[in-house]
């Protein structure tokens, strides 16, 4: 199954997304943290616009969205990826009077400036958020259409506006304080659409991708009991934490606990590509993070920042046991 993951769209890029701290109190960094993720993955995206009838590219773009492509998937040079306040450096986005929200040349491997003033905007209760993994990816879509000599605002602005638009329909995130999912259906004219899920460990200082191992974790009996030949892929749905989810691990260190419903695409005949959703789940996730608890000379407890040690668990349970005492 990994091997087909790779194939299909070489996704499984370590989303290692490391990105300098600074931001913390406004919004935490988190939109600047996304961003790294989505650019890691923005080869995935935006080759199933070019190939997804949804997407509605014009043979010019789909033309343009290849070579974009191509310089994702070659990674030589890979574009550095900074960030920068129109606040604090004024003009520095400002392009014919317009503030934009990022700037690059028009060369393969040139640095992409994004404008973190508009990386946060505010809701319609007032509270600021960072902008949606679509809207980031029709952002860099825009900056690296740049990068195939392409200058034309309002060309850009529409494929932007066209990958951003296939990802809102196609893609769902549930963002949790510390685990993050993203799901979404690659698309093969010969197979027609696939679930995939990606899952994600934030901490302070990183966004990890923590999929791997999800797929082999699945218990082999229940694959036998739903006729599945293979397992292709899966969704993950309603993600929440587990009360009580910051339990100590004996030694002063946090594990975070999350449950949700895991969904197991299956190949269900032989000698064909059909594909069905198949398998349902209820997934339970625990998270290691090295976060201890201070209790200073007032007697207050603080945490220290908390970072994610890489070990983690995936247990699955069948809810309709009614005997299952671990569900809720
Ligand atoms: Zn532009």
């Amino acid at each position: 199954m990994k091997k087909q993951w790779v194939v299909m769209g070489l996704l499984m890029f370590a989303a290692q997304a490391a990105w300098a701290g600074g931001e913390k109190g406004s919004g935490g960094g988190t939109a600047e943290a996304q961003l790294l993720v989505v650019a890691d993955n923005l080869a995935t995206f935006v080759q199933q616009c070019g190939v997804s009838p949804a997407c509605g590219l014009t043979s010019e773009e789909n033309t343009l969205i290849q070579k974009i492509w191509a310089e994702l998937i070659s990674r030589n040079p890979v574009s550095p990826i900074e960030f920068r306040s129109e606040g604090e450096y004024p003009g520095f986005f400002t392009i014919n009077g317009v503030v934009r929200a990022a700037k690059t040349n028009l060369v393969r491997g040139a640095t992409i400036y994004v404008n973190q003033d508009l990386l946060y905007p505010a809701g319609p209760t007032g509270a600021r958020g960072p902008i949606s993994f679509a809207a980031m990816a029709g952002l860099l879509t825009h900056e690296y259409g740049h990068h195939q000599g392409v200058e034309d605002e309002g060309t850009l602005n529409l494929l932007g506006a066209k990958v951003q638009a296939f990802m809102s329909g196609s893609y769902s995130e549930v963002f949790r304080q510390d685990l993050s999912v993203l799901n979404f259906e690659t698309y093969d004219p010969a197979t027609g659409a696939t679930p995939h899920a990606q899952l994600f460990q934030r901490d302070d200082y990183t966004l990890t991708d923590i999929t791997e191992g999800l797929e082999e974790a699945i218990p082999p009996e229940s694959k036998k009991d739903w006729l599945c030949l293979k397992p292709v892929g899966f969704l993950i749905r309603n993600l929440h934490s587990v009360r009580g989810a910051a339990a100590d691990a004996g030694d002063g260190y946090v594990i975070h606990r999350s449950q949700g419903n895991l969904e197991v695409a299956c190949l269900v005949m032989k000698d064909s590509n059909h594909i069905t959703t198949f398998g349902r789940y209820q997934l339970r996730i625990s998270v290691r993070i090295d976060q201890k608890l201070i209790i200073g000379k007032d007697g207050m407890g603080s945490f220290t920042p908390a970072k994610y040690n890489g070990v983690k668990t995936f247990e699955f349970f069948d809810c309709t046991d009614p005997k299952e005492t671990r569900c809720h």
